[in-house]
C-alpha cells in the first residue's frame, strides 16, 4: 500500500490517496470540488532559505508611529 499526495489545482485542496499500485484516473479527483486539475505532491521539494533584500514590503518614507 502507497500512500500519494495529491494537490487540487483548482481549490487548492491537498489530500491524501491510499492505492496499492499506480494511481487511476479516477483517483486523481479532487474530494472537495471534484475537479480533476489534480497533480501529485513531490515530499521534498527546494526551498529557497535566506531573505534577499529585493522584494520588500517596506514604502519609502512614512513611519507608522511617526
Ligand atoms: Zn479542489
Amino acid at each position: 500500500m502507497a500512500s500519494y499526495d495529491l494537490v487540487c489545482d483548482e481549490c487548492g485542496h491537498d489530500f491524501e490517496v491510499f492505492r496499492q499500485g499506480f494511481l487511476k484516473d479516477e483517483d486523481r479527483v479532487c474530494p472537495d470540488c471534484g475537479s480533476s486539475e489534480v497533480r501529485q505532491k513531490f515530499s521534498s521539494f527546494l526551498s529557497s532559505i535566506g531573505g534577499s533584500s529585493s522584494g520588500g514590503c517596506a514604502p519609502s518614507g512614512g513611519s507608522p508611529f511617526g
